[in-house]
């Protein structure tokens, strides 16, 4: 595999010049949110300056680019996740917290009773953990966690016992944003289809950062934002099997989402705008699908192996200081672009401030992972985390600094 151009991947980049007293920034909290090239910025930018208008409505020319670009948007999307229903399987929500709550309101609260079965593992973010957990109460419908064992992967024997001829629906994590396990998901949709029952993933940490094809997974349900992958915050995305997005309520009311309106009835427009209510997040789109072409233009495979690569130098050198517990996969195993650990004596949040010090940005605290982190026996880990902008000796500077900070607290 050709190894990335970083240097000039980084021209794009301005931000990642910043320096703070004299220092220059170390960007590596990726998994929250990513940087932005200049070439989704100047997309941002000219749709502003050159197009603005509401889509599908209007008749005038502004309103007719923009909507030929914000529907197109939605087939890039479909291509680059290996949707072949194109637009018709892609719904443009806010985030990946919001498509967890539109299958699960839209289709959790219609389809499921007290005699039902929800299984999610217990590394699940808290946009599918809570949401499901809240969906579970109002409908009587249980909810199960498959096992995370000692070395951060799932136990699958245990994923065998609790999927069975109850359970409606398996909500996992593709890629573990606390542990940074790579889960078996299509092995998992093979189960869950056994019984029945549908699989929604959570893929905020996969489709950004390695090639994923929710056709060869078999995924129902897919969800992931944009502000992970090189895009802007404000679009999430919702990919869904288009017979059951078809056979789904709408999850918001009003605009655009209607073909027909009395003052008695309503009828819902075609997929996917039956769910997309009101004016969508239009220019957002459009950037999105300018992501896509990026992330594609370097390749996504080049992608994985570079921030692989970085992971697995950052678990090593970490691990060679005796007081790091890292969290997760061994270097090297199923793991994606990023690291949790615990220095012995210093505090993630303690650590996380004294590295800003240093201008290295990574982040502490539960990741929205809290039941898992009280399942570590700890209430916080550190987290630093990787994309194509990323390099060796910037891993070197993060565990410099932990070094400084373990010095601090000696
Ligand atoms: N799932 C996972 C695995 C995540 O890492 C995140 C972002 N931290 C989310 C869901 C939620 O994403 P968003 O905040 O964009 O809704």
């Amino acid at each position: 595999i050709e190894p990335l151009d970083v240097e000039r991947i980084r021209e794009e980049y301005p931000v990642l010049q910043r320096e703070f007293d004299g220092e220059q920034v170390v960007y590596l909290d990726n998994a929250a949110t990513t940087q932005t090239p200049d070439r989704v910025v100047d997309t941002i930018a000219d749709y502003y300056r050159q197009t603005n208008a509401n889509v599908h409505r209007g008749l005038h020319q502004l309103s007719q680019e923009a909507s030929i670009a914000y529907e197109d948007a939605h087939d890039r999307v479909a291509e680059f996740i290996g949707a072949s229903g194109e637009r018709e399987e892609i719904v443009f929500t806010k985030n990946t917290t919001e498509s967890e709550n539109l299958v699960a309101y839209a289709w959790g609260l219609n389809e499921l009773g007290p005699e039902d079965e929800i299984v999610l593992t217990e590394m699940e973010h808290h946009a599918s953990l809570v949401t499901w957990q809240q969906i579970a109460k109002k409908t009587g419908a249980t909810c199960r966690y498959i096992r995370v064992q000692e070395d951060g992967t799932l136990d699958m024997d245990h994923a065998r016992e609790l999927v069975g001829d109850d359970t409606a629906m398996v909500s996992v994590v593709h890629v573990s944003n606390t542990l940074g396990t790579v889960n078996p998901v299509s092995e998992l949709a093979d189960i869950a289809h056994d019984h029945d029952a549908y699989v929604f993933v959570d893929g905020a940490q996969s489709v950004p950062n390695r090639p994923v094809d929710v056709e060869a997974i078999d995924a129902d349900f897919f969800a992931f934002s944009g502000h992970k992958m090189a895009g802007p915050t404000g679009i999430g995305v919702l990919y869904g099997k288009k017979h059951l997005l078809e056979e789904m309520e709408p999850y918001l009311y009003g605009g655009s989402m209607i073909k027909k309106v009395t003052y008695e009835d309503s009828k819902w427009n075609d997929l996917p705008w039956k769910f997309e209510a009101g004016t969508p997040p239009i220019c957002q789109g459009i950037a999105l699908a300018e992501a896509c072409d990026y992330l594609d233009d370097i390749g996504m495979e080049r992608i994985q192996h570079h921030e692989e690569q970085l992971a697995d130098y950052a678990v090593e050198r970490l691990e060679d200081e005796g007081d790091v517990e890292v969290y997760g996969p061994p270097a090297g195993e199923k793991r994606g672009g990023l690291v949790s650990f615990n220095v012995e004596s210093v505090h993630a949040h303690d650590l996380s401030s004294i590295l800003n010090d240093s201008a290295v940005a990574i982040r502490a605290g539960d990741h929205c992972t809290q039941p898992l982190h009280d399942k570590l026996g700890v209430a916080a880990s550190a987290r630093a985390s990787f994309y194509v902008y990323n390099t060796r000796e910037e891993v070197d500077k993060l565990v410099e600094a932990v070094d400084d900070a373990r010095q601090l607290f000696a």
